[in-house]
């Protein structure tokens, strides 16, 4: 296995065997990134190597951190997305979402938000008064394919969604099919989002044979196939390869997403994916101008304003 570089701009790549299993895991380092008023984040997807596992292409790791200040933890305000969904899942805490077609929905561990943009959406993201001590999370985005990107914006949320038992770990399968479950949210591609909680004994996990994978940990260093991943690192995992055998401390948490490689060639730009320049600039002008993506209501601040678009894109 291979250490990736820290820094995005020179993130270099090696592939190497992983001992017997001689498949191809790749690692990655996260970069560090902010989000909104200061809450640090992890990204694991997009990194200059590796832009997308199946159709995830974003993937955040916020947390675990004390709320003393709800505007210093999460605190987006309204703010514009098209070509994808929103994956929110939660460890501690709480996040109020509310979106420009009505949506208003604390959401809580073990629940699940998911927002499916289509053509355009706007929402926010706060801290809601009423709080718990920490917060830590995951928020991922996954790219909506050519027929279903500009359909209608729809938001779900799913008090619960299906568990797995393999050995004494307890998966959990918040997004997609795996594990011979299915999650309830709307998917449009083949995918999977599970969340794993160790038990004492080591894991094998099954995995569909075509299908790419990512993994990290969001508590503590885990072992993947004897190899150690600490929390802040990405385990890329090809596919056609052997089923990862995971293993670490009991109660150790790891998200492990995954997919058909998408075929679609996108461009992700700020709260955008798409597929050319073009449709860049004029999302970026319609916000601007406040067309397209309706208005979120109840937030206490300004929208966001789009970054200026540096040179051609894509
Ligand atoms: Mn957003």
């Amino acid at each position: 296995m291979t250490r990736i570089n820290t820094d995005e701009e020179d993130a270099d790549l090696t592939p190497c065997s992983a001992g017997e299993h001689a498949s191809e895991h790749l690692k990655y380092e996260s970069r560090k990134s902010e989000l909104g008023a200061g809450l640090i984040i992890r990204r694991s997807l997009p990194l200059r190597r590796r832009r997308m596992i199946g159709a995830w292409c974003f993937l955040d790791h916020f947390g675990p951190m004390s709320v003393e200040d709800r505007r210093k933890a999460m605190w987006v305000g309204p703010h514009p997305h098209i070509g994808l969904q929103t994956v929110t899942w939660l460890l501690e805490g709480e996040v109020l979402h509310r979106d420009s077609i009505g949506s208003n929905q604390i959401i809580r561990p073990g629940q699940l938000n998911v927002m499916t943009s289509g053509q355009g959406i706007s929402h926010t993201e706060e801290t809601p008064e009423e709080h718990s001590e920490h917060l830590h999370g995951v928020q991922f985005w996954v790219a909506l394919p050519e027929a279903d990107r500009n359909g209608p914006a729809r938001f779900e949320h799913h008090p619960q969604v299906p568990h797995v038992e393999i050995a004494d770990a307890n998966a959990t399968v918040f997004f997609g099919r795996g594990l011979g479950v299915e999650s309830p949210a709307a998917t449009f591609s083949d995918m999977v989002g599970i969340d794993i909680e160790l038990g004492d004994a080591a894991i094998v996990l099954e995995r569909e044979s075509d299908w790419e994978y990512g993994i990290v940990s969001l508590t503590e260093s885990i072992e993947i196939d004897g190899e150690p991943l600490e929390v802040g690192e990405l385990l890329y995992v090809s596919p056609g390869t052997g089923d990862p055998r995971l293993s670490g401390p009991s109660g150790a948490r790891i998200i492990v997403v995954g997919g058909l490689p998408f075929d679609e060639k996108i461009l992700l730009w700020w709260n955008f994916v798409a597929r050319s320049h073009d449709e860049i600039v004029e999302a970026r002008r319609q916000w601007e101008a406040g067309e397209r993506f309706g208005e979120v209501e109840g937030f206490e601040g300004s929208p966001l304003e789009a970054p200026e678009i540096g040179g051609r894109l894509g």
